[in-house]
């Protein structure tokens, strides 16, 4: 897997420390949304390995149950039930309103190319 590095204000550059990594189970990846712009929210795990300094979602920490600085935990969420996308008709999804669904930790674990509303389409998937 390659690490991520960040880069301070004097472009001085250093490795992420992931302190936390675990798998969670969740009942449905869906979660109706608050948000005026979205019925519903998918975020394939909690927490966000790259602790951007200026991150706007931070603040869900509280919610997590973890200690560990924002960036430095993440849960990886495994679902067995199917996105039911016939709920999804004519609403609106807002896919990784807390978190970055296409992190490093999808190269390990794969969530969103197992689930097909996930995934992203790309040439080999004859679509057009
Ligand atoms: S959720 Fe977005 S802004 Fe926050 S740490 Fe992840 S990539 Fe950065």
């Amino acid at each position: 897997m390659k690490r991520l590095v960040y880069a301070d204000e004097n472009d001085n550059v250093f490795p992420i420390q992931m302190n936390t990594e675990k798998e969670i189970q969740v009942k449905d990846y869906l979660t109706k949304s608050n948000l005026p712009a979205s019925d519903y929210v998918i975020n394939p795990y909690v927490g966000c390995p790259h602790g951007c300094k200026y991150c706007y979602a931070s603040f869900m920490k509280r919610f997590t149950g973890h200690k560990e600085e924002w960036g430095n935990f993440i849960d990886i969420k495994r679902c067995d039930k199917k996105i039911n996308t016939k709920k999804l008709e004519n609403k609106t999804v807002f896919l990784s309103s807390v978190t970055d669904c296409y992190n490093e930790f999808e190269e390990k674990y794969n969530i969103c190319s197992k689930h097909d509303y996930l995934k992203i389409k790309g040439d080999d998937d004859n679509e057009t």
